[in-house]
């Protein structure tokens, strides 16, 4: 549902088809399933010889493999060190605020009401757009039944 933010009126509404929402921590589990992980290693440099390649982390630690993946996210310290001209992200001229809340049942109904998942908006004077979604729900979280 895309709302009209002055009015709170609802301007294009898709009827949603089947929507699944996954709870991000859950997969997180299932995916390291069978993978051992180092954490709190954070890529410093790296250098390559035909043979291997070596990654030198801020702990000082090198590791030696034959393939590096860059998957650190959108602020890539790896894509930067491959890409020194080109690598940083684009700053844009728009600011944003995200923020969480913990309500309870009750208190998070007129929200719900317009959509149980996810509802978003713009304001016609100021062009803000809002986002909203549901993050976590007592199955998730463990508050089932108690101070929900
Ligand atoms: C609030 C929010 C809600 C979102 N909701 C959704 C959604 O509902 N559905 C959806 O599909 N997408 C959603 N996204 C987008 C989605 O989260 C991203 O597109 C996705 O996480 C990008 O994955 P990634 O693996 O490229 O990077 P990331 O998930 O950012 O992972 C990068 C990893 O690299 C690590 N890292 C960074 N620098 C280094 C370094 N120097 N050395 C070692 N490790 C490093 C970081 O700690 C991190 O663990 C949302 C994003 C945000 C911010």
């Amino acid at each position: 549902m895309f709302l009209n933010l002055a009015t709170a009126e609802s301007l294009f509404h898709i009827p949603p088809s089947r929507r699944l929402r996954i709870n991000r921590e859950k997969l997180r589990k299932l995916l390291l399933d069978g993978i051992e992980v180092q954490w709190n290693k954070s890529l410093t440099k790296f250098s390559t010889s035909p043979s291997c390649v070596g990654v030198r982390f801020q702990d000082g630690s090198l590791v030696e493999g034959k393939l590096l993946i860059g998957a650190d996210g959108a602020n890539s310290k790896l894509r930067r060190l491959l890409c020194p001209e080109t690598g940083a992200s684009n700053q844009l001229p728009i600011r944003c605020l995200g923020g969480t809340i913990k309500l309870s049942p009750e208190a998070i109904k007129p929200l719900r009401s317009l959509d149980p998942l996810l509802f978003q908006g713009c304001h016609p004077d100021t062009s803000t757009n809002l986002w909203y979604s549901v993050l976590d729900t007592p199955e998730a979280n463990g508050s089932k039944g108690e101070e929900e």
